[in-house]
């Protein structure tokens, strides 16, 4: 099954209106390969700034939502408020919610979980730490992540997998195309495995970690590889490269 490529920019907490002007800029000059799907991972309080302005070839995303419609939860935006100002997508389970916000695999999957069944997509991140890594741990990490999404989750036609090893995120210690590549299939035949054939052959993984202009063709060109999830560079017009890694 043919899997459309796909690259978000997850911004983080960073970027003011000027900056995001000067982002917003380089996406619309681009020119963006129309065969790749580009998501814009947003701070809270820009979404509807960045929704307006986003060139109609890219799409939005919040960072985080809560697993409720409504109610007394101070901080945290709902699905529906996100739908409400028209946009489709959410990250979720990135490794900072996980590892500074105490984010557990459960809370994430509940919230993973409520985001589908009100209609976003979602791109639900998992990944191993160092530790886990040099401990022989990887895959038993990203399985078990997998398997609290899967305890949930039944329609997976919304899903992104962002497959990001935390020692990568952020360190310009990039995992190298056969180590991610190891991984994405290792991931795929775990949710042929477990969940079905269907779903593994259909469902993207992106790979996130210290993507940059640089190196994403050969990491791209790998045959589990369908996107990344990019933090640094994706503020930058190198961002543009990226996208364009299947061109
Ligand atoms: C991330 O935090 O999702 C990420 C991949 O960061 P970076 O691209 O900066 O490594």
């Amino acid at each position: 099954m043919a899997r459309k490529f796909v690259v978000g920019g997850n911004w983080k907490m960073n970027g003011n209106k000027e900056q995001i002007g000067q982002i917003l800029n380089f996406l619309k000059e681009g020119p963006l390969n129309a065969d790749t799907e580009v998501v814009v991972g947003v701070p809270a309080i820009y979404l509807e700034f960045v929704k307006n302005n986003a060139p109609g070839n890219v799409e939005v995303a919040a960072q985080n939502c809560y697993k409720a419609e409504k109610g007394a939860f101070t901080g945290e935006i709902s699905p529906l408020m996100l739908k409400d100002i028209g946009v489709n997508w959410v990250i979720l389970g990135h490794s900072e919610r996980r590892q500074i916000f105490g984010e557990s695999d459960e809370l994430i999957a509940d919230k993973i979980a409520f985001a589908l069944q009100n209609g976003l997509k979602v791109i639900a991140c998992i990944g191993e730490t160092l530790e886990e890594r040099e401990a022989g741990k990887t895959e038993e990490v990203v399985f078990r992540q997998t398997k609290a999404i899967a305890d949930k989750v039944k329609d997976w036609s919304n899903v992104v997998i962002a497959y990001e090893p935390v020692w990568a995120i952020g360190t310009g210690k990039t995992a190298s195309p056969e180590q991610a590549q190891e991984v994405h299939k290792a991931l795929r035949d775990y949710i042929a495995s477990s969940i079905s054939p269907d779903v593994a052959g259909g469902i993207r993984i992106q790979y996130g970690g210290s993507v940059t202009g640089a190196n994403c063709k050969e990491l791209g060109s790998q045959p589990d590889i369908d996107g990344f999830l990019v933090e640094g560079a994706s503020l930058k017009p190198e961002f543009v490269d990226i996208v364009n890694a299947k061109q």
